[in-house]
Order: C-alpha cells, then sequence, then structure tokens
C-alpha cells in the first residue's frame, strides 16, 4: 500500500479541514463525457482560465466533433497555442477522437456509464495520450457522473508532501491511494476534494513556496513535521527557520 498510516478517516479529515479554511465548493457545470474528454485533454499543466478559452476556441471553430476529428493537427494546435506542449496535445487529441469516432460515430460515451469505474478509466486509457487524470476527469467531472479522484499536478503535490504517497509517486499511485482511503465516496465528494486539494495546492502547497504555518492541514503533515524537526544551521538569523516555508 503506498500509505502507511488511518488513511480512510484521514482523508476525511483533510477534506473537512481544507473546507473549513476555502468553503465548500460548488460544482462545476458537467458537460458531455466527449466534452470534458477534450477539454481535460488540452488542460495538462495549463491555467484553468487559459485551457477553459483554448476548449471554447475549439468548440467555436468546430461544432461538431466529427468535425474536429477531421480537422489538421496544424489547425487545433494553433487553436490551442496557448496552453503547455500545443503540438503533443493536438496530435494526441485528434488521434483520440478519430479512434472513438471509428467507433462511436455520435461521439457519444455515455456507454460507460453502464461500466465499472475500473472498467471505464481503462476504455479511455487505450486512447492515445489519454492517461489517469485525463480518464477520470471524463468520468467524474462530465455528466456520467462518477466516483473516480481526479488528481492533477497540484493534488499530486499536496498528496506527496502530506503523506499519502511517497516522494516521486505517479499519477496512477496517487490515485489507488486516494481511492482506497475514500471507499464509498460519491462523485460530487470526490470532485469537492479534488477542487479543495487543488486549491490547496495553488495558494499555500504552491510548487516552490510551501506555506506551512499557513496551512490547515499542516497539524498532520509529514513534511510539516520533518521541517519542524530540521535544526536550524547556523550563520542563519536568529528567526525560527523551521517555521518558514519550505522550498522544493
Ligand atoms: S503543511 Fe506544508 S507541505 Fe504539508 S500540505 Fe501544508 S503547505 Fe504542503
Amino acid at each position: 500500500m503506498a500509505f502507511d498510516f488511518g488513511a480512510v478517516g484521514d482523508m476525511a479529515w483533510v477534506r473537512d479541514q481544507l473546507r473549513s479554511r476555502f468553503g465548500q465548493p460548488d460544482r462545476v457545470c458537467a458537460r458531455a463525457p466527449i466534452g470534458q474528454l477534450v477539454k481535460s485533454s488540452i488542460s495538462g499543466r495549463t491555467l484553468d482560465e487559459v485551457s477553459l478559452a483554448a476548449y471554447r476556441r475549439l468548440v467555436q471553430a468546430y461544432p461538431e466533433w466529427p468535425a474536429l476529428a477531421a480537422a489538421s493537427t496544424g489547425d487545433v494546435e494553433v487553436l490551442i497555442s496557448d496552453v503547455t506542449f500545443p503540438d503533443v496535445k493536438a496530435r494526441h487529441l485528434g488521434d483520440a477522437l478519430r479512434a472513438i469516432g471509428a467507433r462511436h460515430p455520435d461521439f457519444d460515451l455515455a456507454f460507460l456509464g453502464r461500466l465499472s469505474v475500473a472498467e471505464a478509466l481503462t476504455w479511455l486509457e487505450r486512447l492515445p495520450g489519454v492517461g489517469r487524470k485525463v480518464s477520470a476527469s471524463t468520468l467524474n467531472f462530465s455528466t456520467l457522473d462518477m466516483p473516480a479522484f481526479v488528481v492533477d499536478s497540484h493534488v499530486l503535490r499536496v498528496l506527496s508532501r502530506y503523506g499519502f504517497v511517497r516522494r516521486k509517486a505517479g499519477t496512477r499511485t496517487a490515485y489507488d491511494a486516494a481511492m482506497a482511503a475514500s471507499p464509498r465516496w460519491s462523485a460530487a465528494e470526490l470532485a469537492e476534494l479534488h477542487i479543495l486539494m487543488k486549491r490547496l495546492g495553488q495558494t499555500i502547497c504552491r510548487l516552490n513556496r510551501a506555506r506551512c504555518p499557513d496551512c490547515p492541514i499542516r497539524q498532520r503533515c509529514k513534511t510539516a513535521a520533518a521541517s519542524s524537526r530540521r535544526p536550524v544551521r547556523a550563520g542563519r538569523r536568529n528567526t525560527d527557520r523551521r517555521q518558514e516555508v519550505m522550498r522544493e
């Protein structure tokens, strides 16, 4: 198992602490599964507002999914040029849409809702460029409303620093650990946890600067505990450096 503590109770505790700090987030309006797949496919390591604007340009230019599937990689790349790795994402997106269109010409992925979560993830992850983050987003954030926890780079960093998973653990390991620690959580509960953890990663547990003294889950965080045990280095000013933010 990737974690070594009473994780089931801890996940609820983390959710409650984050909810107290950030409030209970509104559920985002759900898209059709194919729309969410497209949106998630271009969102990796990109600001939400940037990827959302790119998605809107795509659906405005290609209101029908078959047209987007048939579009050239270059044309798609131009439309999503401000997301990270637009060339790779444009190529994968076209390949994935054509693979879907070959089997489901109506691009209706509602049938995934009749599969188990594991089966639906497996089906999606056979598509070019679709990993666990995109597949889980498609199931959880869309009208499918399936219980699959979405681990993006912010969430992975929080899970790792907190001690849910080991350092350098990948998205799948984090997904497995989080799902094991939140049995029987609904799709809405998992979506809320994702939003709250992401918000923590964007505001306090940031990539280059973790503001542990201000963190609502520092009490049980392994990184914060390790930091507090670290000795003060000679030559530093007489402030308690152990309480300072950590750098990755
Ligand atoms: S206590 Fe620090 S390292 Fe731990 S989750 Fe909070 S900000 Fe991140």
